[in-house]
């Protein structure tokens, strides 16, 4: 058994930190919140504490995408969005909640 006290913030294994609930697979973190977080995905365990957080990696998700298809020639299908109202995954680990 591993003894941790408390969430580890700095990157680490998973094993590291096992029986951590908040190990944010994306980042290799553990995410720290009081249960306040705005939206948790439950596939990366990333922590989205505030609606603004969430649009914003979207946003940024959705500028690498154009980037790559105005590379390519291909054409621009991606649009950003202002609330999180319509955002049916997590940009992060692109998985459906
Ligand atoms: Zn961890
Ligand atoms: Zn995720
Ligand atoms: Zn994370």
């Amino acid at each position: 058994m591993n003894a941790v006290a408390g969430p580890v913030t700095s990157r680490h294994e998973p094993e590291d930190c096992y029986g951590s609930p908040l190990h944010c697979w994306v980042h290799g973190v553990d995410e720290p919140h009081k249960g306040t977080a705005y939206r948790i995905c439950f596939e990366c365990n990333h922590v989205y504490r505030s609606e603004a957080e969430l649009v914003k990696a979207y946003n940024e998700g959705q500028d690498e995408a154009n980037e790559i298809a105005k590379r390519n020639g291909w054409p621009l299908i991606r649009y950003r969005k202002k609330t999180a109202r319509t955002i049916y995954f997590c940009p992060l680990c692109l998985h459906d909640w």
